[in-house]
């Protein structure tokens, strides 16, 4: 992409009432926009970081047999009502609407009970188990404080699977499947090493609900990590039985802020017995479904990603979610430079690299310098008079302070390196 085609520029300053550094970070550098407390806009550059972040998602919800789909994000009061969740007591997050004629409906907070409703019309025996169904879908959710950026917001896109299995072993042979899977999404969206699997309330019918847990000053959490176990334990349920029964101790239990970027939790028969999906087993027996549930905010992990892995001078995104990997930028005006520029920004397209090139006019190497860092794509290529008359190109990652001058020989195997 060329830069002077993007409709989206760099700004000084974000938002006023903007107190998240990932959402002021984002808004600057051009991937967001606000629209109002707590409700962003995704623009090209944050489409594609969303994107790709979502795609690392579906391949590992793939590849331990989930099933893509998207239900609607409006729903039948009817849907609800069986576990109780209409009820703005139990569900306080709820935007409510009306059909004309009066019929209440509700913008989707989540989807356990519209799922299990959908699956009704195609299971009826042990044949039709287990099934594991996803979607990337918005959820809707009043929240009172939205002053998180990204990573809390009243819109957002949720990766909800949900788990269908006959019983109760068939469901924890998934559901530690599902672990690594989520393991897998976090290191390759680069926040492996800050993020732990934490033992969290919520598991009604079992003992915990788990977290995946990053490490950041800007969560909202506070949790207790072991850090040669991996492990953590948040403080909602820390105490000394919970430490004694994960086998942990005090000593080694170090206190941290975290934000909580995935959680994965069973749900028994909760639902399937509200909402009757029923199966019958090989005897003819009828029982009801056992179910799981495990969810992941994409936004909210860029958020993460923001807060955990940028400078004073910008963002700096890992390589497999960044907008683009190189960043070719042209100083000064002198027509050899722009040749130059154009037919490597042609060379690498041509590779199937994925490449900005700031073309812009009028700037100075210090303005294009400021916003190739803040905008933090990977690998910047500087093309000038003095890189040619130096022989080159003058490359250098994000995180270093110095660029070397390489040849296109030596640059092409650098970026597919
Ligand atoms: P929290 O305790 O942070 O409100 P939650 O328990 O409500 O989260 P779930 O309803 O289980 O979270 O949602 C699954 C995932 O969706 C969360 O792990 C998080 O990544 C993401 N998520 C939840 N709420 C929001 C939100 N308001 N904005 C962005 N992402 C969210
Ligand atoms: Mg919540």
């Amino acid at each position: 992409m060329k830069q002077s085609h993007l409709f989206t520029k760099t700004k000084k300053e974000a938002p006023a009432d903007e107190v998240a550094k990932n959402a002021e970070l984002l808004i600057k550098a051009g991937f967001i926009n606000k629209e109002m407390a707590g409700v962003y806009s995704y623009l090209p550059l944050g489409l594609r970081v969303i994107n790709k972040i979502q795609n690392i998602i579906r391949e590992e919800m793939n590849a331990i047999g989930g099933q893509e789909v998207t239900l609607t994000a409006l729903q039948e009061k009817a849907t609800w009502e069986p576990t109780n969740q209409w009820d703005d007591a139990e569900v306080d997050v709820w935007f409510k609407t009306k059909l004309k004629n009066e019929t209440e409906l509700g913008l989707a907070v989540t989807h356990e009970a519209a799922m299990t409703k959908m699956l009704k019309s195609f299971v009826e025996s042990y044949r039709d188990l287990p099934v594991n169904i996803y979607q990337f879908q918005t959820k809707f959710r009043n929240e009172t404080r939205a002053k998180s950026g990204i990573m809390r917001t009243r819109e957002f896109i949720m990766k909800d699977l949900y788990s269908f299995s006959k019983d109760e072993a068939e469901h924890n042979e998934f559901y530690e499947k599902a672990k690594e899977a989520y393991k897998n999404v976090f290191k390759r969206a680069g926040i492996g090493h800050l993020t732990y699997l934490t033992f969290a309330s919520g598991g009604m019918f079992s003992k915990f609900s788990h977290e995946f847990q990053t490490i950041t000053s800007a969560g909202e959490d506070i949790i207790y990590v072991d850090e040669s176990k991996g492990i953590a334990i948040n403080k909602e349920v820390y105490n000394d039985e919970v430490i004694a029964n994960l086998g942990l101790s005090k000593e080694t239990l170090v206190e941290n802020r975290a934000v909580e970027v995935g959680n994965i939790f069973t749900l028994a028969t909760r639902f399937s017995d509200a909402l009757n999906l029923k199966y019958k087993t090989e005897t003819g027996e009828e029982k009801s479904v056992f179910m799981g549930s495990y969810g992941i905010g994409p936004g909210r992990l860029m958020g993460t990603v923001v807060e955990v892995l940028s400078d004073d001078k910008g963002i700096i995104w890992p390589e497999s979610i960044a907008p683009f990997k190189v960043h070719i930028l042209e100083l000064g005006d002198d027509m050899e430079v722009k040749t130059t520029a154009n037919a490597l920004y042609a060379t690498l397209q041509s590779k199937g690299i994925e490449v900005m090139y700031d073309d812009r006019t009028g700037m100075s190497a210090g303005e294009k310098f400021a916003d190739a860092d803040l905008i933090g794509i990977p690998y910047r290529v500087v093309i000038s008079p003095r890189s040619l008359k130096d022989g080159g190109y003058e490359v250098k990652k994000r995180t270093e302070g110095k660029g070397k001058i390489v040849n296109i020989d030596e640059l092409t195997e650098i970026l597919n390196g």
